[in-house]
C-alpha cells in the first residue's frame, strides 16, 4: 500500500491528436519539479498524471503542493494506491485510509470502474467501502448522499486500484512550453511579473529583459528584479532573465531631446532592444505589464508610437486591469512584497516633468533624428548578460 499523488488535467483533456504532447510537457515539468523531494515515477493514463514515490525517503507533501502549483494540472488529490483486490481495499479504508478523513463527520462513497473485468459493479463495491468506514470509526461519521463534508472515491484502475478523499482545485492553466516563448519585459513594479505570470499560465515559455541604468539604478534594484524572475519562475519554470545597460542611451538622450518626448523615445529604445533579443533567443511575441492609462506612456497613442517599432506581437495581458486587480494577482502569487520594495527603475531616471500624453509620431521621429539611433541599440545590445533562474528553492 503506497501514498500515491493524482493530478487531473484541466485544458489538456479537451486536447485531440496532440494531447499527447501536452501531457508529455506536463511531465517533463513536473519531474523538474520534484527533483528536490526524492525519486518519482511520473506518468500518465486515463486522463491522469501518477506521480508515484520510489522511495521511503520523498517528501510527498512538498510533492503535492508542487504539483498543485504546476500550471496544466486543473486538480489534485493524494490517494492510497492498493492491490486490485476486494479484500485488500476494504482492509486499506479500515486502516491506513481513515487518518485522510479524519475530520469528515459525514461521507458518500463514490466508486468508478475502468477496469470492466473487477468482479463487483460500482454499487456494491459503494457499499462495501462504506461499511468498512462506518465500522472503522465506530459511528463517530455518517452517510450522508446529499451534501456530504468528504467523498471517498474508489477508482479501480487498469493496474491497481486507488482509494482518494476529496480533490483540490489546483492551478489549472497550460503546461509551460505549449504556446510559444514570450519576451516579458520585467521592471521591478507591480505589474510585469503579473503580466508573465498570467501568460505563462497559458501556457507561454517565458524570457525575461530587464533594462538597468547603472550607477542610476543600483545593484540591488537589479537584484530585486532577479527576486522577481524566480518568483515568476517558480510558476512559469526555468527562465532566462536578460539584462541590457541603457545608461549610455539615456545620457545621450538627456543631453540632446527635449524632456517631454523622453520616456517615450526611451521606451521605443527598449522595444528595439526587445526585437533583437526576441530574435535571438527565438521569441515568438514580447509581453508587457501595460494597463490602458495606468501612466503617461500607457496612453492608446503612446502605446501605438511605441508598438510601431515592433516587428512581432506585443501581448498586453493586463491592458483592460485595474490597479487593484492586478494589486489581488500579486498577492496571490507572493510578488507584490517584493515589488514594493523602493528601488529605481530606469523609467525614473530622468523622468519628464510634463511627458507626452498624446504624441505624435512625426514628432517623436524628428526628435529620435538627432540621435544615431542604429549605434545606440548596437552599443546597448552588446552589454546583454544573461542570468538563469530555475524558481526552485
Ligand atoms: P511595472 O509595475 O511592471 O513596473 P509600471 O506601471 O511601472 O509597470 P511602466 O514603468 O510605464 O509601468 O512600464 C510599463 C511596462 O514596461 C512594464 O510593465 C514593463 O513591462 C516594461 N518596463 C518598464 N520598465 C522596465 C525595465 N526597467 N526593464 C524592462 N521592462 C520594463
Ligand atoms: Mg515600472
Amino acid at each position: 500500500m503506497k501514498k500515491i499523488i493524482l493530478c487531473k488535467f484541466g485544458e489538456i483533456a479537451l486536447k485531440g491528436a496532440n494531447r499527447a504532447y501536452f501531457e508529455k510537457l506536463l511531465k517533463v515539468e513536473l519531474k523538474r519539479r520534484l527533483r528536490n523531494f526524492g525519486k518519482f515515477k511520473i506518468y500518465s493514463a486515463q486522463s491522469t498524471v501518477y506521480i508515484e514515490p520510489l522511495e521511503d525517503s520523498c517528501d510527498m507533501d512538498f510533492a503535492y503542493r508542487a504539483a498543485k502549483n504546476t500550471f496544466g494540472v486543473s486538480a489534485v488529490q493524494m490517494a492510497l494506491e492498493v492491490p486490485k483486490d476486494m479484500d485488500a481495499i476494504l482492509f486499506a479504508v479500515g486502516t491506513e485510509f481513515m487518518p485522510y478523513i479524519e475530520d469528515a463527520k459525514t461521507f458518500k462513497v463514490e466508486a468508478k470502474r475502468s477496469d470492466k473485468k473487477f468482479p463487483l459493479e460500482s454499487p456494491e463495491i459503494c457499499k462495501l467501502v462504506g461499511g468498512a468506514i462506518l465500522e472503522a470509526c465506530h459511528g463517530r461519521k455518517k452517510v450522508d448522499v446529499h451534501t456530504p463534508e468528504v467523498c471517498v472515491r474508489v477508482e479501480i484502475r487498469d493496474y491497481a486500484a486507488y482509494i482518494c478523499a476529496g480533490q483540490e482545485r489546483a492551478i489549472g492553466g497550460m503546461p509551460q512550453g505549449s504556446n510559444g516563448k514570450g519576451l516579458l519585459l520585467l521592471s521591478g513594479g507591480i505589474d510585469s511579473p503579473v503580466a508573465g505570470y498570467q501568460m505563462a499560465k497559458r501556457g507561454v515559455k517565458i524570457e525575461s529583459l530587464h533594462f538597468e541604468s547603472f550607477p542610476y539604478t543600483s545593484e540591488r534594484a537589479k537584484e530585486k528584479v532577479l527576486d522577481l524572475a524566480n518568483k515568476v519562475a517558480s510558476y512559469s519554470g526555468e527562465m532566462n532573465v536578460h539584462v541590457i545597460s541603457l545608461t549610455h542611451i539615456q545620457e545621450v538622450m538627456r543631453d540632446t531631446i527635449e524632456e517631454d518626448y523622453f520616456t517615450l523615445i526611451l521606451r521605443r529604445f527598449m522595444m528595439r532592444l526587445a526585437m533583437k533579443v526576441a530574435k535571438k533567443f527565438y521569441c515568438d511575441a514580447v509581453i508587457t505589464g501595460e494597463s490602458i492609462g495606468q501612466v503617461a506612456s500607457q496612453t492608446m497613442q503612446a502605446l501605438v508610437v511605441t508598438d510601431i517599432i515592433s516587428e512581432i506581437p506585443v501581448f498586453r495581458p493586463l491592458i483592460g486591469n485595474d490597479k487593484e486587480d492586478i494589486i489581488k494577482i500579486a498577492r496571490e502569487i507572493d510578488t507584490f512584497e517584493t515589488s514594493i520594495l523602493p528601488y529605481e527603475d530606469c523609467c525614473t531616471v530622468f523622468t519628464p516633468r510634463h511627458p507626452k500624453t498624446r504624441p505624435e509620431l512625426d514628432k517623436v521621429v524628428a526628435q529620435e533624428e538627432k540621435l544615431d539611433v542604429d549605434a545606440l541599440v548596437e552599443e546597448a545590445f552588446a552589454t546583454l548578460e544573461t542570468i538563469v533562474v530555475t524558481g526552485l528553492d
